[in-house]
């Protein structure tokens, strides 16, 4: 089943996720909500937050480059362990349609993070699948890439989010 993605500026964006507790029968079906959602808005990751769960979990589409991608990896629970390098490329969400900015990220980062089962893993990714990590992440935390826009180019975007800020508006009074 599809969920709606929660949109730019909804206050659950700004929200610190919980831990994830409980493994087993629903947070499987919860993965599997956020992989079809992920994959219908063309995305390469998904926080829980952003369709509204406040749990620190994420899918990440990490097959995003093959032509068969198979099933996502979902993480519970991920914490950096150790981080190297850095990246400037140009970053969306899909809670902030169409706005795009450059972000300096880490270019390689080792995660530690529960599975499905609770079991613990550790993962080491880069380039994109890394910088997927890191976004999702601060989605746990409440930020978003639109904050580590430096502030004279935020500026630019000033107007990108109003319009967004206007439309979130006029949805909700519906
Ligand atoms: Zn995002």
């Amino acid at each position: 089943m599809l969920r709606p993605i929660v949109l730019y500026p909804d206050p659950r964006l700004k929200m610190k996720s919980k831990t994830v507790t409980q493994f087993g029968t629903e947070l499987k079906a919860l993965a599997v909500e956020m992989t079809e959602t992920m994959r219908e808005a063309n995305g390469v990751g998904l926080a829980a937050v952003q369709i509204g769960e406040l749990i620190r979990m994420m899918v990440m589409d990490v097959n995003y480059d093959k032509e068969d991608r198979g099933e996502a990896l979902a993480m519970c629970n991920p914490e950096i362990v150790n981080e190297e390098g850095t990246e400037t490329i140009e970053e969306g969400c899909l809670s902030i349609p169409d706005v795009r900015e450059d972000v300096e990220r880490s270019f390689k980062v080792k995660v530690k993070y529960q599975d499905l089962d609770g079991k613990s893993q550790v993962s080491e990714y880069e380039g994109l699948l890394a910088r997927c990590v890191l976004h999702e992440i601060d989605h746990m935390e409440g930020r978003l890439f639109i904050q580590k826009v430096p502030a004279v180019k935020r500026l630019f975007l000033k107007k990108q989010l109003d319009e967004l800020k206007k439309s979130y508006q006029e949805t909700v009074r519906l």
